[in-house]
């Protein structure tokens, strides 16, 4: 017993330690085409549906300039003897009330994800919750808390904890509670088999069907077939034992190389976590969403991250959004192209002084376009060369101006038919 004691303390060594080294490309993924987020009719106002063969609406235009800051706690104690994973419940319902307090908003993991898919907005400034590991506390003591704030989140498990095996570090949370939360809507995640280093020719502990544990590092064969069992495995088996659907791959100690990646990918998860905190935006990479470790004796941690995504509880946006009608955007919005081959234009000389270079043009089904930019005449204008497929074309012009990101966005249809008389959208009111 004293033996299975020592595994969470070692466990707690090895995260604060591990994650130090840990190194995360912040760049955002290449080509991330982010499928443009939107084919859909900008603003809705009821002018503009009057105007003949309006867009459909098959997706919200996402707001791809929102933020969101995820928090991994573990355990949550009176008193606090490992600080790099314990918290005591005062200090952690403090902070839950603070990202209430300073406007940000608390969302589903799943949420996220609908939000990089593009399928779904979040608010500007939002932040996630995460335990990781499945303690008994976390059910316990942070569960009614979150409760009580009415906040969602994520429970990242490791099977072999919730399992009682000889490599579960003690103080588990049950399958019976498991099932409860799952009932009341919490999203639970993996976290892999054992909560060991994944990467391969690492010193890994392996219990024996009678318990004896091995230190040993694996290569070759017998690795691939153990981290079969810690990222398939573990995603199956809590699939199957909670009848859920399990996307999200939390990596233990944020330890991590391609080859984890690759694994984890193909087992199926459509996004990994890690330990290295920093703001989620639509391009950062699903591979490896970084997470604000929250520490006990380093309040600094969080009390950062909130500020990264705007400190002022006025929730001021940190975009300045211009209407459509505004730029003289050609098609305009609303209105019906007779061409799937459209010239896309917007005058951007209403918006002020434009930093050159900043000027970037998406376009729905096609992400970012090679548009031209003429300072003289503040035009940004893009000659479509692929045939637009969809019914509707959403377009998304951004530039900085005074050191502000500015963005327009409008959408029009797409009518190849012999033309009909469609009255200017332009001058349509538009919200
Ligand atoms: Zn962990």
């Amino acid at each position: 017993m004293i033996r299975f004691a020592i595994v969470p303390l070692l466990l707690a060594l090895n995260f604060s330690m591990c994650k130090k080294n840990e190194v995360v490309s912040q760049n955002p993924q290449p080509g991330a085409s982010s499928p443009a987020a939107g084919t859909t009719t900008a603003g809705g106002s009821p002018g503009v549906a009057s105007v003949a063969a309006s867009p459909k609406i098959t997706k919200p235009v996402v707001d791809q300039t929102a933020q969101t800051i995820i928090f991994c706690y573990h355990l949550l104690v009176d008193k606090v003897r490992y600080p790099g994973t314990e918290i005591t419940p005062a200090a952690f319902e403090a902070q839950m009330k603070e990202l209430k307090d300073r406007g940000i908003t608390v969302i589903s993991m799943q949420d996220l994800l609908a939000w990089k898919r593009g399928e779904k907005n979040i608010p500007p400034r939002c932040a996630i919750i995460t335990f990781d590991d499945g303690y008994k506390s976390q059910y316990e003591v942070a569960w009614p808390i979150m409760k009580k704030y009415g906040y969602p989140f994520t429970m990242f498990i490791y099977t072999e904890g919730v399992r009682g095996g000889a490599l579960g570090g003690g103080g588990a949370i049950t399958w019976e509670q498991l099932a409860d939360m799952r009932d009341n809507g919490v999203d639970i995640e993996a976290h892999s088999a054992t909560h060991q280093d994944l990467r391969e020719g690492h010193t890994i502990t392996l219990a024996s069907p009678g318990g004896k544990k091995t230190r040993t590092k694996l290569t070759g064969p017998q690795y691939e077939e153990w981290m079969q069992n810690e990222v398939v495995g573990s995603k199956q088996l809590l699939e199957q034992r909670l009848g859920i659907k399990v996307n999200c791959f939390a990596v233990p100690f944020g330890n991590y190389n391609e080859h984890v990646k690759e694994i984890a990918r193909s087992a199926g998860y459509e996004a990994m976590f890690t330990v290295y905190g920093q703001p989620i935006t639509f391009t950062s990479p699903l591979d490896s969403i970084g997470r604000y470790a929250i520490e006990a004796n380093k309040p600094k941690v969080f009390e950062d991250a909130v500020k990264t995504i705007g400190a002022s509880t006025s929730g001021g946006a940190p975009v300045a959004e211009v209407g459509a009608k505004d730029l003289a955007t050609q098609p305009a919005d609303g209105e019906t192209a007779r061409t799937a081959l459209p010239l896309i234009k917007a005058n951007l000389s209403r918006i002020g002084q434009i930093e050159p270079g900043s000027v970037q043009m998406r376009v729905s089904g096609l992400g970012v376009v090679p548009a031209t930019y003429d300072p003289k005449t503040g035009t940004v204008s893009y000659q479509v060369t692929q045939k637009l497929r969809e019914k509707s074309c959403s377009v998304f012009v951004s530039a900085k101006s005074q050191g502000k990101k500015v963005e327009a966005h409008w959408t029009f249809g797409i009518e190849e038919s012999p033309a009909r008389a469609v009255p200017p959208a332009a001058q349509t009111p538009k919200k």
